[in-house]
């Protein structure tokens, strides 16, 4: 058994094994490439690659993979072997620089939204090589991003390293404003918070809603729920324990910082967080980690949930995304600093993110919607689905100061100008405990919270980025032509704050009141995917994510339609998935019982013709009452779903789907579960609420 500090990264090929393997010059080369972007020659690309096949071999690796994140949201790999014959009849193990750079699937089942209809049917990979390569089992994977031959980005990658890139881009303009020559480069940092089910493996394979569809479609309350707060951050148990155990070991062996472990609110639910990373490799990572999630809960018998809303009536999933700003000489740019300098830095990209997540409140929104994020947001137990910010009272009264030209700190009776020594230092340790605010800042970093748990970190990031990408643009264009600096920064910090402290909210998100303020402010509510989608293609986030080369009008188009396409195919698959669990299942379990009670009124008549039978008999109507709807809403169901071949277009279906279909599967359901209190446990067909939440012991 090897210890944690051999174990980590043993199945990557790092920079502890590029130094090891590569010759100086190579590395050196690489590495620059790596840090700076800088181009890669043939030469160096041979060598690499051969280093890495080299030490992938020897790991008991026998293929290869470029691996990619296509637009269906999960990875994608192809797998080739390295062998390549000898003249002697056998085979030797081969890899160029030319199969590391580039690869070439047959992408045209990837979604592309319309994009290889106007351009070429096949689409590439090209190496990232910011990422470390990896083996998976007997494959060494290459982490790559995926495009079409016209140069359209397929994948989520490609947008997210070009979102880095202009944020890169824009906040060194700052910085240099700021007197500092030094930094070479300013990255985005994510910690993202994993929230996850698990449950037990065999009850899990007797749902076809499960197995379809990664949620429960039916299942009447269990007694006990959540209510008596017992389960969070309560002890592991020995299963569970053993699972993460597992987890752990596996994720380190990949280089994935997995740190923090405790149990969530919901029964069967827990939590997963690793150290934050470089948010391209932090997206790679939490891919990753998601995948193996469910790999090792396949070895203890369980399954691991990653859905949003697994289980009506508990807490569904979700996961936050950590993300500040830093330069590559350690400065975290959402730092208070130590002098009043770097706080009037630190107040200017505070400002820029107030500014972005205002003007952008859409981007956010669409950025981790889902059909299974329409669950959760809004529900109580997650954010809204409107953005706002919580900064905390301490920051709050700063800007508040700063804005009307007050004041701040009341014995002090310092004006807040910046720039100059009456800046207060602020505590760093301003830690949020709202829990409640979709994206709140925590001291040192904002915390956006709307994403779900399936949702990949890429699309939140990528909006982000290029929002504050866009502030910070508008800042430097100014700042870089006024005459008296100071002084255009403290104007432009105001302004800022004018301008858009409606975003700002430090109360209760959970509140309806706050709900009708935020209308009140003009704050966009889209409580489901079809309500936010379409605006994607507003005229103003068009202009601005094709400006910062995000992504091309074209690339807008495809990905709008795809996640339309998506939601309306997830929601119809569950509705197709619940006709089939009604008629197949839940219908005959229920006659059984109905039968049997029949048979027990029957035979009670028989000994005592005079006796009433009330409670069977009140039984047995209920029920047959109950089965004759449940037949009628499979219809209504399914009339709804035929209905929607009518609809013209992706925007079109998604919105009936949302009108009438979604409403169908709620009624359905509802005679369905009313029907599950009130039959005998053995004629129901499959495990129940109180099954799945309570039996991982
Ligand atoms: P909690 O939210 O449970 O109180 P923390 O907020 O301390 O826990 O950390 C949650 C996540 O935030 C972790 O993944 C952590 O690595 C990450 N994190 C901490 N500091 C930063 C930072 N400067 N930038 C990005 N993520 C960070
Ligand atoms: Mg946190």
């Amino acid at each position: 058994m090897s210890t944690v500090t051999e174990l980590f990264g043993s199945k990557v090929f790092d920079d502890r094994v590029m130094k090891a393997t590569l010759p100086a010059k190579v590395y050196n080369s690489l590495r620059k490439t790596i840090d700076e972007g800088t181009d890669l020659d043939v030469g160096v690309a041979n060598a690499v690659a051969i280093a890495m096949k080299d030490w992938a071999v020897q790991q008991g690796a026998t293929h290869y993979t470029h691996w990619f994140q296509p637009l269906t949201g999960i990875t994608a790999e192809k797998h080739d072997s390295f062998i390549s014959p000898s003249p002697d009849g056998g085979v030797i193990m081969e890899f160029s620089g030319k199969e590391l750079i580039k690869g070439e699937p047959d992408a045209s089942s990837f979604p592309s939204g319309g994009l290889r209809a106007t351009f070429e049917a096949r689409g590439y990979t090209a190496w990232d090589p910011t990422s470390y390569a990896f083996i998976k089992g007997k494959t060494l994977c290459i982490p790559t991003a995926f495009c079409s031959y016209g140069g359209e980005a397929l994948d989520k990658k490609t947008p997210l390293l070009r979102s880095m890139e202009a944020l890169n881009k824009q906040a060194l303009r700052i910085i240099r404003l700021f007197g500092n020559d030094t930094v070479k480069c300013v990255k985005t940092s994510v910690g993202p918070e994993q929230e996850y089910f698990l449950i037990d493996r065999e009850m899990y394979c007797k749902r076809k809603d499960l197995v379809y569809t990664g949620r429960t479609l039916f299942g009447a309350k269990s007694p006990k729920g959540q209510e008596m707060e017992d389960h969070y951050f309560g002890v592991i148990k020995p299963r569970v324990e053993a699972y993460m155990a597992d987890l752990n070991q596996e994720l380190w062996k990949l280089g994935i910082l997995a740190k923090t472990e405790h149990n969530e609110v919901a029964p069967a639910q827990h939590e997963l967080a690793p150290i934050y990373a470089s948010t391209n490799i932090a997206t790679d990572h939490n891919q990753l980690t998601m995948e193996v999630m469910q790999k090792v809960a396949a070895r203890h018998g369980l399954v691991c949930l990653l859905h949003e809303k697994p289980f009506e009536g508990v807490n569904g999933s979700g996961k936050h995304n950590n993300w500040s700003i830093a330069t590559d000489t350690g400065v975290n740019l959402l730092s208070p600093g130590e002098t009043p300098y770097e706080n009037a830095q630190f107040l200017l990209f505070l400002c820029a993110v107030i500014k972005a997540v205002d003007d952008y409140q859409d981007l956010l929104r669409l950025s981790v919607a889902t059909a299974g994020n329409d669950h959760r947001l809004g529900a109580n137990e997650a954010p809204p689905a409107v953005v706002s910010i919580f900064l905390g009272d301490e920051l709050t009264a700063i800007l508040d100061a700063i804005e009307n030209d007050k004041p701040y700190n009341g014995s002090e009776k310092t004006l807040m100008k910046l720039g100059v020594s009456v800046l207060p230092k602020f505590p760093r340790d301003n830690t949020d405990r709202n829990r409640t605010s979709p994206f709140a800042f925590t001291g040192n970093k904002f915390e956006f919270r709307m994403l779900g748990s399936s949702n990949s970190i890429a699309c939140a990031n990528m909006m982000l980025n290029a929002a504050v990408a866009e502030s910070l643009k508008i800042y430097a264009d100014r700042l870089e032509k006024a005459e008296d600096f100071e002084t255009a920064l403290h104007q432009m910090i105001k302004k800022t704050i004018k301008d858009h402290k409606r975003i700002l909210f430090n109360g209760n998100g959970y509140d309806d009141a706050w709900i009708q303020e935020a209308t009140r402010r003009g704050l966009s509510n889209y409580p489901t995917t079809p309500d936010c989608m379409p605006h994607l293609l507003d005229e103003k986030n068009v202009k601005m994510l094709t400006a910062h080369k995000v992504f091309t009008e074209a690339e807008l188009k495809s990905r709008c339609e795809i996640m339309l396409d998506n939601y309306s195919k997830t929601v119809i698959i569950e509705a197709n998935t619940m006709v089939d669990m009604a008629r197949k299942e839940i219908l005959p379990g229920v006659e059984g019982y109905m039968a049997e009670l029949a048979g027990t009124i029957a035979a009670k008549k028989a000994v005592s013709s005079g006796m009433a039978c009330g409670y069977e008999t009140g039984l047995l109507t209920k029920l047959s009452q109950l089965t004759d709807v449940m037949a009628l809403r499979c219809e209504a169901l399914e009339g709804a779903l035929q209905d929607l071949k009518r609809c013209q277009g992706a925007v079109a279906e998604s919105a009936a789907i949302r009108d009438t279909v979604l409403s169908k599967m709620t009624d359905l359901r509802a005679a369905a579960d009313e029907a599950e209190t009130l039959t005998a446990g053995k004629y129901w067909p499959f495990p129940t609420y109180g099954d799945l939440l309570f039996s991982v012991r």
